[in-house]
């Protein structure tokens, strides 16, 4: 680290580590500083399914799959009704490929494409994951290569609490200490990467209240820090009332079962035993559907074959050691071990049969049901959760914080939940994937526009006798 101090600070531990590696990669001495102790199990993209999206890797070429950038783009278009920001995506889908490639050649991640099963919304399998579908895993792979660079600098637990700017320029990071010392470090660059406000109660009520009722089931560390200090220093703010939800947490384990149970086949009852929408739209609008049910609490229902679909997710495994299904080998048993109406749970396993084998058109509109349910039936008891916000400081597709007059704040950077992402408004523009993509993505762009220390200026050697 020179004497002047690093050329770029790091605020937060998640996906900011691949800007931190990838700006280390381009020969700049980097601080990475994270306020949570707990952060390697704590944060979200340790909490993640690490489900990654890229467009046009090789893993897609060696599947047959076709992509775009603008395929990609186009299926944000369609997921957030229009109001996705297009060229955000399209910067993160062309950065993707190259990232993706990066991590897994030169950071050692184990990175495959889910071609097992599809998320709503997209169009073509670009989902790249790690064994275990866990974001544990994939931030320990990532601590491992920046413990392992002898340009970045790790400090634990150490607070982002300001950042100075003079003439328009970044000249230093304030950080905090758990014992209030703070220290003004030189820097021209920072990235904010601290996630956004989900842990804060008056944020999350003010601007997402369709969610604030529900469990929060993300980083206690989101308490909207780049939001605050980015403000302060006049950024533009953008989508506040974006997030992401999830209609599948285990009630009483509170693990996350997952949506790879419905888009094999399952489906979810309110405590009527009726099903009220078409699951496959997205877990996180669906999250909102829950919450309006009666006792904002519902059952997954599921059968043996979607239940060993789903053991290669870490989260989901948790879920069945944790005790929270329940087994069926009749309609009118699973009634019984759910409590749920009989007469409901009969009907509707009914109807969704009829409905998969496409006899007859589901009431919601649902077309993808894979096959219908058999016995033995499974059912685990589900709450909706926020999982983390969406909305944060207005980025440009370098990753540059903006102005309110869209004048980049130099040397200032934000990326995943500090930075407004590209699920437009509300839940229902969540596209998976979509949290870590601009977590990920936005801090490579960063470490990208950030780029290679400029050379010294090379004196011009002076001649004999013209002095
Ligand atoms: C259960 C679950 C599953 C998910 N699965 C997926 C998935 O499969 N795919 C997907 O795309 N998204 C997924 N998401 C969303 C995804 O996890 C997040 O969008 C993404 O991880 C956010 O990354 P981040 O770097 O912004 O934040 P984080 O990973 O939370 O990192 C921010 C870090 O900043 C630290 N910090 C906070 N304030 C400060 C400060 N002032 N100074 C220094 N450090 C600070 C925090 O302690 C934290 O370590 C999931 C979320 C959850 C909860």
């Amino acid at each position: 680290m020179s004497a002047d101090g690093p050329d770029l600070v790091v605020a937060g531990a998640g996906g900011g580590l691949v800007g931190a590696l990838r700006a280390a990669r381009h020969g700049r001495d980097v601080l990475v500083v994270e306020a949570s102790e707990h952060f390697r199990r704590g944060n979200n993209t340790s909490m993640s399914t690490a489900m990654i999206p890229g467009v046009g890797t090789r893993w897609q070429r060696d599947a047959g799959v076709s992509d775009s950038p603008a395929r990609f783009v186009g299926d944000v278009l369609a997921k957030t009704k229009g109001t996705g920001d297009a060229g955000l995506a399209g910067a993160l889908a062309v950065a993707s490929g190259p990232m993706l490639e990066w991590l897994a050649d030169e950071i050692g991640l184990p990175l495959t494409l889910v071609t097992d099963f599809r998320y709503p919304g997209h169009s073509v399998d670009r989902c790249h994951t790690i064994e275990g579908r866990h974001g544990a895993r994939l931030l320990e792979q990532l601590l491992v290569a920046v413990r392992s660079s002898a340009r970045i600098d790790l400090l634990v637990p150490a607070r982002l609490v300001d950042v100075r700017v003079e003439d328009g320029h970044v000249v230093a990071a304030v950080i905090e200490q758990p014992d209030g010392t703070r220290e003004e470090i030189p820097t021209g660059s920072v990235l904010l990467a601290t996630n956004g406000f989900g842990a804060d109660r008056s944020l999350v009520e003010r601007h997402l209240p369709g969610i604030a009722g529900a469990v929060y089931h993300g980083s206690e560390a989101s308490r909207g820090d780049a939001l605050r200090i980015g403000s302060r220093l006049g950024a533009a703010t953008a989508l506040l009332d974006a997030y992401q939800g999830h209609a599948a947490l285990a009630q009483r384990s509170a693990t996350l079962v997952g949506w790879a149970t419905v888009m094999h086949g399952g489906f979810m009852l309110d405590l009527t035993g009726r099903r009220f929408g078409d699951e496959t739209t997205g877990y996180s609008e669906y999250a909102e559907a829950l919450a309006a049910r009666p006792e904002s609490t519902g059952w997954l229902v599921f059968d043996q074959r979607v239940f060993n679909l789903c053991m290669s997710f870490t989260d989901f495994k948790e879920t069945v050691g944790a005790g929270t299904l329940v087994w069926a080998d009749t309609p009118a048993e699973l009634a019984r071990v759910t409590s749920l109406p009989t007469d409901a749970v009969v009907a509707e396993l009914a109807e969704t049969a009829v409905a998969a084998e496409g006899s007859v058109a589901d009431r919601f509109g649902r077309t993808n049901f894979e096959q219908a349910l058999a016995p033995p039936y499974a059912a685990v008891k589900v709450v909706p959760a926020l999982f983390h916000t969406q909305g944060g400081l207005v980025v440009d597709g370098h990753a540059r914080v903006l102005r309110q007059d869209g004048v980049p704040i130099e040397g200032l950077y934000a990326s995943g939940g500090a930075a407004a992402g590209i699920s437009g408004h509300g839940a229902s523009g969540y596209l998976a994937g979509n949290g870590l993509l601009p977590a990920l993505g936005l801090s490579f762009l960063a470490a990208e526009h950030l780029g290679a220390p400029r050379p010294a200026p090379v004196e011009a050697p002076v001649e004999e006798g013209s002095r």
